[in-house]
């Protein structure tokens, strides 16, 4: 049977969920094409000729721009079945039955994929049995030098991207991973793992991402795992997520994570308010934050922390004090500028809805644009989010360094006030980062 997998949007890496997806589906003998419309145009021809084709839906924005994708696909061949899956499939699956998908299929994916395109099931699943992972096919993928690289220390290097583990063992109240693995997660088997990065290195790989939503969530599976990839690969460096509970949990693993090739770790910090981070039940505090700081600095490693700056609770001095705590930590360079420009997002299903005050600033569901909206109690505050978002992109596009980004940032939040004493606009560390910007 010829299937379309398509992706839309993966954050700048070549898609993981095309390429397991199709290692499945090839096995079972289907004609697989797979089109990253994030690289290259929707294959019309392919589209035609499809008896399925299935969107892989990981995050919010790859989730928008399927809809469009979708109407096209409709367009071109009314007559193909068409499935999602992924993270936020299950998550809109009202909504994107009302654009003709009829199978939305969330969590680990790959054998009910199967399934619905063999026509066995249909109609919402989550998916969770534990899986007999194939190592994914990136055959007919586009090249890895498509994609967003890794910049460190003036050098350039071609970036891949594997999952160790999917699902998370935590429930943080803003996740979109939660209502979907709802506190369970899933290890890939080292085998696995390691051939994924073997082809890629083959395909020129010399840094690789794990997507893993936290490293960490089975620390002995990950630290087995960059051990095995150090010796076969010791020029190999990598980078993953690690929340701040579990950088403090594992302290003693993060200079064996550096002396395996770890050039930095993403954290989702998300606010340094301790009422916020509590309504989000994200399992640290402003202290322990200021310790991980401390921790992998020690540990020569770089952290890169993702902040949600803009809640309902936040008030201009606490979106000042976040900045300020910034430049205290020496974190300027370390932050994407994107993060201190994001709102809240409520996806269907986020339990932050389970909280009166937040219910009580819900205006409603924007099926459209796939969210809960809101309103900040104080007006003021959802006019400075949003000229700090466009502040941003309007400076990415002018190739602003992030020390700029964040004068102009203070600028506009603080009016008079002086910039934090000790900011200047000369970075102080050549900081690792792939060219990937946006994040959400
Ligand atoms: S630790 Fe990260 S991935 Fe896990 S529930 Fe919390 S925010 Fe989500």
């Amino acid at each position: 049977m010829r299937v379309v997998l398509v992706s839309t949007y993966d954050l700048g890496h070549q898609p993981f969920g095309l390429a397991s997806a199709a290692a499945w589906l090839r096995e079972r003998g289907h004609d697989v094409i797979c089109a990253d419309l994030a690289v290259n145009p929707l294959p019309s021809l392919a589209v035609r000729e499809a008896a399925v084709v299935a969107f892989h839906l990981p995050m919010h924005t790859a989730t928008r721009l399927a809809v469009d994708a979708i109407a096209k696909v409709k367009l071109l061949n009314p007559a193909a079945r068409l499935i999602a899956f992924g993270l936020y499939a299950p998550l809109n699956a009202a909504y994107l039955g009302e654009h003709g998908v009829d199978t939305a299929i969330g969590g680990e994916f790959e054998a009910a994929l199967m399934e619905a395109v063999e026509g066995r099931v249909s109609g919402r699943l989550v998916a969770l049995d534990r899986l007999d992972f194939r190592v994914p096919d990136r055959d007919s993928l586009p090249a890895l030098t498509r994609y967003s690289r890794l910049h460190v220390a003036g050098e350039s290097r071609v970036a891949g991207y594997t999952e160790a583990s999917r699902g998370c063992k935590h429930l943080c109240r803003h996740c979109p991973v939660v209502p979907v693995y709802e506190g369970r997660f899933r290890v890939v088997p080292v085998a696995v793992v390691m051939e994924d990065i073997r082809r890629q290195v083959a395909a020129g790989a010399r840094h690789i991402t794990f997507g893993d939503p936290d490293f960490f969530n089975g620390p002995a599976h990950a630290m087995r795992i960059v051990e095995t990839m150090h010796r076969e690969f010791p020029a190999l460096s990598f980078d993953a997520t690690i929340k701040v509970e579990h950088l403090l949990a594992q302290r003693r693993l993060l200079p064996a994570l550096r002396g395996n090739g770890c050039l930095f770790v993403t954290s989702a910090v998300e606010a340094v308010d301790d009422a916020i981070l509590a309504r989000f039940e994200k399992g640290h505090t402003r202290a322990d934050f200021v310790e991980a700081v401390h921790l992998c600095r020690s540990a020569s490693l770089t952290l890169a922390p993702t902040f949600v700056p803009f809640t309902p609770w936040t008030a201009r001095e606490g979106y000042l004090d976040l900045l300020r705590a910034l430049a205290e930590l020496d974190l300027i360079d370390h932050t994407a500028p994107v993060q201190l420009a994001l709102r809240l997002l409520l996806p269907a299903g986020s339990r932050l809805l389970e909280l009166e005050e937040v219910k009580a600033v819900v205006t409603g569901f924007d099926p459209p644009a796939l969210l809960h909206r809101w309103r900040h109690a104080a007006p003021e505050m959802d006019r400075l989010a949003g000229a700090a978002l466009r502040l941003v992109s309007d400076l990415q596009k002018k190739h602003a360094t992030r020390r700029q980004i964040f004068e102009a940032l203070w600028r506009l939040a603080a009016e008079d006030a002086p910039l934090p004493e000790n900011f200047d606009l000369v970075p102080r560390a050549a900081v690792p980062y792939l060219d990937e910007p946006w994040y959400c």
